[in-house]
């Protein structure tokens, strides 16, 4: 019979990817909760209406990207692309804007691009959201808790911070004008999609990755060169104070996000090394959102991490393969009732340390070895007829001499202390 298989862009995670995640989750869970940030829960499945209206209908996502249908009793529904917009839609219905807030969420979005290396139909995003603050801090305060991921992660020299400023919308008004004068007199050298952006989201054209779009981009006119007094001093606030944390950072004029709420300070933290779907996380201010959604005006800031592109980095600079310390085998009923009970209390004792029974009843030591091996544990505990009157346990070493052991049951524990070689945990 056909096998029915995962559908194409959305990847079941296993194995030593899946541990990776729960250590980046672990990790990001600890940091966030360090700033005040609470955790939100929110919906898959929102009204379209809501991603029309904060995304803005001229984006790639809103076009094309969204998996929009209509349910059973003819509600028009997608399942969410991103995550702020519906943060800022379960902030205004439950009225948590009357103070400042700082939100996080995690889960997965859904966009149906072309599935590639990096870039998946469904993907993870761990999102911070702070509303209430108008000042510098608090996209500094995002950037930061990046900043500090990156270097528990062991990525710091992988990843370079992109900064921008898109201005307030009246500027950014005036910089479309020009904008558009300038690719219009360059039409025949814009590819199809520049030309179509021309006329939709003529910003977009500064993202195209055309490498023979690049000179004529260059030479576009700058976004910054058209900030008002209050921008300016936003964003030259904002590099200051990146400055005084010593977060390195690039100012990239050309950097413009996908997604239309944005004003003021933007941001992506990059790497060159997964080839064209480098961007880990992205983010900036949002000012009009809120209002845009019905609620008041309420300033805000915030940022996506794509945690699936974050694993892809640590899987290289991490030697983990297996959640997994020790593995127990036993022969016959009486060592397996003793195991049982034995590594119960193993457990209790050190509740740090994975320990895993071997549960295949009638399987011969060797085939409980193999097992003991893939299943990348550092040490074997065996356990017989003789080590049981003994009180003692064999400890074999499984990765490195391949030594064994007798340990007296007493003793077990401290003995594990002393020759487990801990792998690194986040
Ligand atoms: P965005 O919501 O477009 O600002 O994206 C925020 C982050 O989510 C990006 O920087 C990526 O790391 C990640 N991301 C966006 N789209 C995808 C995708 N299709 N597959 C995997 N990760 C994605």
């Amino acid at each position: 019979m056909e096998k029915i298989r995962s559908v194409k862009g959305m990847r079941d995670i296993y194995g030593s990817d899946a541990l990776l995640w729960s250590q980046l989750e672990a990790c990001m869970s600890a940091l966030v909760a360090q700033y005040g940030y609470q955790p939100i829960r929110l919906p898959l499945a929102e009204s379209t209406a809501l991603f029309c209206r904060s995304i803005g209908e001229a984006t790639d996502i809103v076009e094309k990207e969204m998996y929009t249908f209509s349910d059973r009793g003819g509600d028009t529904l997608t399942l969410r692309p991103e995550g702020t917009a519906g943060c800022v839609r379960a902030c205004i219905q439950h009225d948590l804007l009357q103070q400042h807030q700082r939100v996080f969420y995690s889960g997965a979005m859904f966009r149906r691009e072309r599935p590639q290396k990096g870039r998946y139909r469904q993907f993870e995003q761990w999102g911070l959201e702070a509303f209430g603050m108008k000042g510098v801090d608090i996209e500094a305060e995002i950037m930061l808790i990046a900043h500090h991921l990156w270097h528990q992660l062991g990525l710091s020299d992988s990843v370079q911070l992109h900064i921008n400023s898109l201005g307030r919308s009246e500027s950014r008004q005036h910089y479309k004008a020009d904008l558009v004068a300038y690719f219009s007199a360059e039409h025949a050298q814009l590819d199809q999609d520049s030309q179509k952006r021309l006329l939709t989201n003529p910003l977009r054209i500064l993202d195209s990755k055309n490498p023979n779009m690049q000179a004529l981009i260059a030479n576009a006119p700058k976004l910054l060169d058209y900030l008002d007094e209050s921008s300016r001093e936003h964003f030259e606030a904002v590099c200051q104070r990146l400055d005084s944390l010593n977060i390195p950072y690039k100012v990239v004029p050309t950097l413009v996000r996908g997604l239309d709420y944005y004003n003021d300070t933007v941001f992506e933290w990059v790497t060159t090394e997964l080839g064209a779907q480098g961007t880990l996380c992205a983010g900036g201010r949002y000012d009009g959102l809120v209002a845009q959604l019905g609620g008041g005006h309420c300033p805000a800031a915030g940022c996506a991490f794509g945690l699936d592109r974050v694993v892809e980095m640590m899987g290289e600079v991490s030697d983990i393969t297996s959640g997994v310390d020790i593995y127990v085998v036993a022969q016959g009923q009486a060592p397996r009732d003793h195991a049982w009970s034995m590594i119960e209390q193993l457990r209790q004792n050190r509740p740090q340390l994975n320990v895993v029974l071997h549960a295949g009843a009638e399987d011969v030591f060797k085939k409980q070895f193999k097992q003991a091996d893939k299943s990348g544990a550092q040490l074997a505990l065996v356990v017989g007829d003789d080590e049981i009157v003994q009180k003692v346990v064999q400890v074999k070493e499984l990765r490195e001499s391949g030594d064994q052991a007798t340990v007296n049951i007493d003793c077990l524990p401290e003995y594990l202390d002393n020759c487990l070689k801990r792998r690194q945990r986040w």
